[in-house]
């Protein structure tokens, strides 16, 4: 999607810090960070959001979550001592940026419940 901020930081045609790319997937820093961690990790296909997956994204969802988050809380030292991972979605979850994000987020004590 041509209007869309992540499809541009997937395509590189606006500036991010990028921590892990592959064929399906982008990971980069999120702009402002609520914890020493906290990374965004989306599809390079354009997914509104977790309300809008069909099963042909079974694979992508899978692929981050299975592969791409436990490797990253790994790199960044986040897993043994445990992270949190928020999908927001649609407007009452607080979503903003409307193509499917996982936030990961570590480093710190998490709070429950959310705000
Ligand atoms: P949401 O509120 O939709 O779950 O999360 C959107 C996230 O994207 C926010 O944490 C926000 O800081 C981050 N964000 C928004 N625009 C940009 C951007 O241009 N670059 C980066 N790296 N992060 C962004
Ligand atoms: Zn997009």
């Amino acid at each position: 999607m041509s209007d869309c901020i992540f499809c541009k930081i997937a395509a590189k045609k606006i500036p991010s810090s990028i921590v892990y790319e592959d064929d399906i997937a982008v990971a980069f820093k999120d702009l402002e960070p609520q914890a020493p961690v906290h990374i965004l990790i989306i599809p390079k296909k354009h997914i509104k959001s977790l309300n809008d997956t069909t099963a042909a994204d079974k694979e992508i969802v899978a692929h981050i979550t299975v592969d791409i988050i436990p490797k990253l809380a790994e790199d960044y030292n986040i897993a043994a001592d445990g992270f949190r991972v928020v999908i927001n979605t649609g407007v009452q979850g607080g979503q903003t940026v409307n193509h499917l994000h996982f936030h990961l987020i570590g480093g710190r004590s998490m709070q429950w419940p959310p705000g």
